[in-house]
């Protein structure tokens, strides 16, 4: 994960910082180095920009030069600019206060949507939760057949690993609009003793209004406690328009960065919260349903940094 800007963040420290002699010119050549790595790694240009500028000031202001350690110094202020930019206000990663929590999954066709409601459910099982995965994915036929799939297996899964029967449910109707399908699973859940309804929407190769209509319906009707944008971190820049977009007609309350098992860049981890003001919650790190984990910004820095 990230291999090409840690090992290019490796051989900026040791190229430009390593030795005690350390001038104005290294640091503005360390400074730069970074800012081709970032822009390579797919990293927002405006996010760059930004860093740069901030890692710039604060490495000239906070004199280096005279520093004892500067290559470690430099690091530091690095680092925290780094989870400045990925830090989420609130730590908890999805709180549960209520009696029936309801989270609603969107994103784009591909993105690991269904996958992860799946993963999700897991987590939130672990924790003691009992979900309720909704099928409203009625625009990718196999969508519905994949969520049940999932809930069997991971009904399986946690069968074996308690010794006694658990079910994961899933509840489908593919006859009824998504809207009314997520509307009717609330008091289905009520009925069954679930705490959580997990909505698996549509999503579109592309987004088109008829898409955001049909989510916004979805949110008007399950007032979800969550929303989560599910991006797939592979898309690159035009990642961060959907998301962007997401954001301002459906209101989201964080994202879902998936395959960053596959991830050798790490772009879409660093721009997100810069480019839509919302955090990263959770990432995917593979396709096995315990491959979801919480996203910690400095974590992710640490890893960034090696
Ligand atoms: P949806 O159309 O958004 O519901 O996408 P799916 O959940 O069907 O996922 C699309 C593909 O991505 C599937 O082959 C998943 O197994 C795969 N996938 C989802 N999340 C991850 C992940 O974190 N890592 C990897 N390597 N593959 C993933």
């Amino acid at each position: 994960m990230f291999k090409t800007l840690s090992n290019k963040f490796y051989d900026i420290k040791n190229n430009f910082f390593s030795s005690g002699k350390i001038n104005e010119k290294n640091i503005q050549d360390g400074i730069k180095a970074i800012e081709e790595a970032l822009i390579n790694a797919d990293v927002n240009f405006r996010v760059v920009k930004g860093l740069v500028k901030r890692v710039k000031e604060k490495a000239l202001g906070e004199e280096l030069i005279k520093s004892v350690k500067p290559g470690d110094q430099f690091v530091q202020i690095v680092h925290y600019e780094l989870v400045e930019l990925m830090k989420s206000d609130d730590e908890e990663r999805l709180p549960i206060t209520k009696d029936l929590t309801v989270i609603m999954m969107v994103g784009l066709q591909g993105s690991g949507k269904t996958t992860t409601c799946g993963k999700l459910a897991r987590y939130l099982i672990k924790k003691g939760h009992r979900p309720l995965l909704v099928a409203a994915d009625t625009q990718r036929p196999a969508a519905i057949e994949q969520l049940k799939v999932l809930g069997k297996t991971l009904g399986e899964q946690i069968s074996e690993e308690r010794g006694e029967d658990f079910e994961v449910p899933v509840y489908s109707a593919p006859q009824d609009p998504p809207p009314k399908i997520c509307k009717d699973a609330i008091p289905i859940a009520k009925e069954n003793n679930n705490d959580i309804v997990i909505l698996d929407t549509a999503g579109r190769l592309h987004i088109d209004d008829a898409l955001m209509d049909e989510l916004l319906s979805i949110r008007k009707k399950t007032k979800p406690d969550h929303v989560f944008f599910v991006m797939d971190s592979m898309t690159g820049q035009n990642a961060f328009d959907s998301a962007k977009i997401f954001n301002e007609q459906i209101n989201i309350d964080g994202v879902v960065l998936t395959k960053l098992d596959s991830d050798a860049k790490g772009g879409a981890a660093l721009s997100i919260k810069e480019v839509t003001g919302k955090p990263v919650k959770f990432v995917g790190v593979g396709e096995k349903l315990d491959a979801l984990e919480e996203f910690h910004a400095d974590r992710m820095a640490n890893r960034i940094l090696g």
